[in-house]
């Protein structure tokens, strides 16, 4: 069966995040990093196509979408996702309502919707505004992101810059009357020449509603959560066969390794959990960059190959603060991805098989360098965070791959205990 839905997301752990939700289903799903340069093979009824788009300049960003799009239309998908991160990142130009104009322009759309809802992680929509638990957007840690400061909680005025038609809202009261109501509503709104609508969500159960009153727009647009009920409507709907189960998990080898190079609050007690359990080499980005990495390979090269041991660059505020002082932002983060990375690879060519990775970006280094450009998505080992199943110089290997904030202090033991019992 060819694929169903084509999913395009705008970053590399948001991608996993979002395979890993539709997989939930049992459904293969199948995740490429970047446009695939060959025509569609052996593809899953739900592709998704990391990019790496969220701060893109916009014109960069709608090419490389819109060419994601074809890709996935030539995989036989008449459906679409486009997948942003829960907390709306974006800026006035973009670039998420751009790139929704424009494969909406491709697909012969006249309307979408946009609910970047995650209820288990905390993120609602409500009235069209958005919040981090208890805290309206703007009021929550995003207002001081470094790309994409967040200062405004309501989707609405967030999107209409971003976009050249009309702007609408399908409110919580509208969903709570359930999947008709909702497309009524939509229906009334795109008469009107409504294009782009907010669509309210607080918990699991809306989601269903309205992934339920749109599963046959050509396109959606949201966080991960509200892809998670669409695998089951297209089952009920024949699209996908009942049959269908998970991905067969390749063999994977002995020896396993967690690197980590986010400073996320998360992170930072997962490491300080896993330090007290396994062998642990820290990275400091001034001696990586007078140094190289070649002292945490020497120490890797002398344990045992069942040690599963952790090699991170993650460190309190005070200390990237420093590092980044001394070498520049940009550099301290190079040099520490750039050595996660040869050591991923250094790991992989002395027989580790399976990759605990802590970072988007730094995630991002350590696939490339492995040379993974396709993974299947296997079990969850937190909310967002699956196994993935790849191959790297002629091996095959397990990625998990996190996202900062992302899992539960104890994620590192959890993820590779996971493997073991999958
Ligand atoms: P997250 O998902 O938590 O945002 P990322 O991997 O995306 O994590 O980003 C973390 C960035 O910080 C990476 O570029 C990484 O190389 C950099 N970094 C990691 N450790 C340090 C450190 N000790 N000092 C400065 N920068 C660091």
């Amino acid at each position: 069966m060819g694929t169903v839905l084509g999913c395009i997301a705008d970053d590399f752990t948001g991608a996993t995040d979002l395979a890993g939700l539709l997989a939930r289903s049992g459904q293969r799903v199948s995740l490429r990093i970047g446009v695939p340069s060959g025509p569609p093979a052996d593809t899953a009824p739900f592709e998704v196509i990391a990019l790496k788009s969220r701060t893109a300049p916009v014109d960069r960003a709608v090419a490389d979408c819109r060419a994601a799009l074809n890709w996935l239309r030539r995989a036989g998908a008449g459906r679409f996702y486009w997948k942003y991160c829960s907390t709306f990142d974006s800026t006035a130009t973009g670039n998420i309502g751009p790139v929704a104009e424009a494969l909406m322009a491709d697909l012969g759309a006249s309307q979408t919707i946009y609910c970047p809802a995650f209820p288990e992680n905390g993120r609602s929509v409500f009235m069209g505004n958005l919040f981090v638990g208890r805290q309206p957007l703007a009021e929550s840690p995003m207002k001081d992101h470094p790309l994409t400061p967040m200062r405004d909680s309501n989707l609405m005025r967030l999107l209409a810059p971003q976009v050249t038609r009309p702007v609408g809202l399908v409110d919580r009261l509208t969903v709570a009357r359930g999947t008709e109501a909702v497309a009524a509503e939509l229906a009334r709104l795109d008469r009107e020449g409504v294009a782009h609508v907010v669509v309210d969500g607080v918990a699991d159960a809306d989601l269903e509603i309205i992934a339920a009153a749109c599963r046959d727009m050509a396109l959606m647009t949201g966080g991960s959560a509200l892809a998670m009920p669409l695998p089951v409507l297209y089952r009920a709907a024949g699209l996908v066969g009942e049959e269908a189960v998970a991905h067969e998990r390749p063999d994977i080898g002995p020896g396993a390794i967690v690197l980590s190079g986010s400073c996320s609050a998360m992170t930072r007690e997962q490491v300080r959990t896993y330090a007290t359990q396994a062998p642990s080499f820290r990275l400091d980005p001034r001696d990586l960059a007078d140094n190289g990495p070649g002292e945490a390979l020497d120490w890797l090269a002398a344990l045992p190959l069942d040690a599963v041991p952790m090699i991170y660059a993650t460190a309190e505020p005070d200390d990237v603060r420093a590092a980044q002082d001394e070498l520049g932002a940009v550099v301290a983060g190079e040099v520490v991805e750039q050595a996660l990375a040869e050591i991923a690879v250094a790991a992989r060519d002395r027989g580790v098989r399976r990759f605990v990775v802590a970072g988007g970006e730094t995630s991002g280094a350590v696939a490339s360098a492995l040379g993974v450009t396709r993974l299947d998505i296997g079990s969850e080992i937190a909310p967002g965070v699956p196994w993935t199943f790849s191959e790297s110089g002629g091996v095959q290997v397990a990625l998990a791959l996190k996202s900062g904030n992302f899992g539960a202090e104890s994620f590192f033991a959890d993820a590779v205990a996971k493997l073991e019992g999958a």
